[in-house]
């Protein structure tokens, strides 16, 4: 097997890819139609990938006796145990790669601007955290680039993020080399 020739990231599916998220919409981001030709990405809906359809009612994160849980307030129902078993699933198989482009503010796949309720139908957050996806990618592959997609918009933080992507796949490309040698 060769070796691929451009970095990997993963993306948010509603990012460019999908037409997934909770209303049918797909969000527009100038950062990952740039990095089309560059990279190659690996698109997922946590949302979708959990057994939840398109439209469908939205789903927050709401902290129960002490933890956190998924839930969708318009039917009641409780996803933390879906999310986290395809959370793990996913991530346990995804194999080497160099980066993250998160949605921000999903209850999924946001990383520290999520919305956290203390009920269900609370009309105000309580505070602001990772979503369940977000927050076990940077458990497990914060040492990466792991980025929110619109703090990409800022030019700063966008070249950061492209130094650090390229010189973490050149990293993985030279070590591979050395283990053919
Ligand atoms: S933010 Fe994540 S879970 Fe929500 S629609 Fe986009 S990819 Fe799916």
């Amino acid at each position: 097997m060769s070796f691929p020739s451009r970095p990997k990231v993963v993306v948010s599916s509603c990012l460019e890819f999908d037409s997934c998220r909770y209303d049918g919409q797909r969000v527009s981001s100038p950062a990952v139609l740039h990095l089309m030709e560059h990279v190659e990405f690996i698109p997922v809906c946590p949302e979708l990938e959990m057994g939840l359809g398109v439209p469908r009612d939205p789903i927050r994160i709401v902290s129960v006796r002490g933890g956190l849980c998924l839930i969708q307030p318009a039917t009641s129902k409780d996803f933390t145990g879906e999310m986290k078993a395809f959370v793990d699933s996913f991530l346990d198989s995804l194999g080497e790669v160099d980066g993250f482009i998160l949605k921000n503010r999903s209850p999924s796949c946001g990383i520290g601007d999520v919305k956290i309720f203390s009920r269900a139908d609370a009309e105000l957050p309580t505070g602001l955290g990772d979503g369940f996806f977000g927050g076990e990618v940077m458990k497990r592959f914060g040492h990466l680039v792991v980025e929110a997609e619109d703090r990409l918009n800022d030019i700063e933080v966008r070249e950061r993020f492209l130094a650090k992507l390229f010189a973490l796949h050149r990293s993985r490309l030279s070590d591979y080399n050395s283990r053919l040698r």
